[in-house]
């Protein structure tokens, strides 16, 4: 077993340019189990790895084992490969195992004691934001600075050669003769990844497209663990553009590790993603789909997880103007909450949750807010081992 897990480990993740999965297969037939699990699709392999006969052989027989449950293997394959190749970036939350996940929350709750710490002293981080931040970059460069770091980077693509049309390749490139760790927001689903592939110097997603946003999750599960004393067992309310909101898809395959209920609240325009619930099935998650924000649901809820709908991903901006003010949470909602129910929210907030929440004592968006600081700070050591 050890040795088929090494085999494994070594030659068979494959990964190139927007689509992520693994290669699995013997000589004749290989196969290109993709993210989403349920796609199976036949694809060729390296020619490097024909050679590896016994290696394709012990695979074969995994595969065979773990036929059913594709998008397990998927996570599992992504997780080990990540170990043995030490691979310090972060691009999904399913990146870390749940050992790692807790041994970083500790690491930020060390940082909320003390967050001034020289241990970033001559490294240089890249902050590349090709999208729109305030809090996201802000805290990063926030971590390093306190962390005794020095920063480059751009917040507007417009005041970088992209505006002269320079690919996301060679920008990646570049940058990397100069940094120690990127951090980079893109637009495009993927693109971390993809930038990952390119260089050896760590990567930390800041949110690409609607995908993924794992250090927002982060310092989500940290809030959660504040205000709950628990991860486990929760019954998490996830409420507004679920379709196209990347922390929403980080933050419920996190929880998959700590036996959550879900509840999803969401228009039919903006349901969640089939993939996620799919997902949830393959976890055993117990979830629930609803059009109808009510008490009902309220009042059954620890965290009710707010999220704003995402107008910058609509093609269609009279659909954006048909659902954008579906959902509003206002104080007089909460009153028959649990005691320990909170509000969370990445922000920014638009029109989903009323000014008149702020005062109540479920508001804890903001404190939030500040948790991405530790979060971060305990990712950014994570990829530069330290
Ligand atoms: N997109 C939001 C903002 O930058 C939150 C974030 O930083 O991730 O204001
Ligand atoms: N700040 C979060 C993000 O960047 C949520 C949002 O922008 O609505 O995804």
């Amino acid at each position: 077993m050890v040795n088929i897990k090494l085999m494994f480990i070594k030659f068979v993740v494959f990964r190139g340019g927007y689509c992520s999965g693994i290669i699995l297969g013997n000589k004749r037939r290989a196969f290109l189990v993709t993210r989403c699990g349920k796609k199976v699709q036949i694809y060729y392999y390296f020619p490097t790895c024909i050679a590896q006969n016994r290696f394709f052989f012990s695979i074969s027989i995994f595969f065979v084992l773990c036929y059913c449950r594709p998008m397990r293997l998927y996570y599992l394959c992504m997780r080990l490969s990540n170990q043995y190749m030490d691979n310090r970036s972060l691009i999904s939350i399913s990146d870390l195992s749940k050992e790692e996940i807790l041994s970083l929350l500790r690491r930020a709750g060390e940082f909320e004691k003390n967050p001034n710490q020289r241990i970033l002293a001559g490294k240089v981080v890249a902050s590349l934001f090709f999208e729109p931040s305030t809090r996201t970059r802000l805290s990063f460069e926030t971590a390093v600075n306190r962390l005794g770091g020095r920063v480059i980077g751009f917040s507007d693509p417009k005041s970088s050669s992209q505006a002269k049309g320079e690919s996301l390749k060679d920008t990646i490139m570049m940058v990397s003769n100069y940094a120690d760790l990127i951090v980079m927001r893109h637009y495009l689903e993927g693109a971390a990844r993809y930038a990952s592939e390119l260089t050896p110097v760590p990567i930390i997603n800041a949110g690409d497209g609607s995908n993924q946003h794992p250090t927002q999750t982060m310092l989500d599960l940290y809030t959660i663990y504040q205000t709950q004393g628990t991860l486990d067992g929760l019954t998490i309310t996830m409420v507004g553009d679920l379709k196209y909101g990347r922390t929403v898809h980080s933050l419920l395959e996190a929880m998959h590790h700590f036996s959550p209920r879900f509840k999803f609240v969401a228009c039919n325009e903006l349901r969640m993603p089939e993939q996620y619930k799919e997902y949830c099935r393959q976890w055993g998650i117990d979830y629930e789909e609803t059009t109808e924000f009510s008490e009902g649901i309220i009042n059954q809820t620890d965290i009710l997880y707010m999220t704003r709908v995402q107008r910058e991903r609509f093609s269609d901006l009279m659909e954006y103007e048909r659902v954008k003010n579906i959902y509003t949470l206002t104080a007089s909602m909460l009153t028959g909450c649990k005691p320990n129910m909170r509000v969370l929210h990445p922000l920014p907030r638009v029109t989903e949750i009323a000014q008149d929440v702020d005062d109540t004592p479920q508001a804890y968006y903001f404190q939030q807010a500040k948790n991405g600081l530790y979060a971060r700070q305990a990712l950014i050591c994570r990829a530069l081992d330290l």
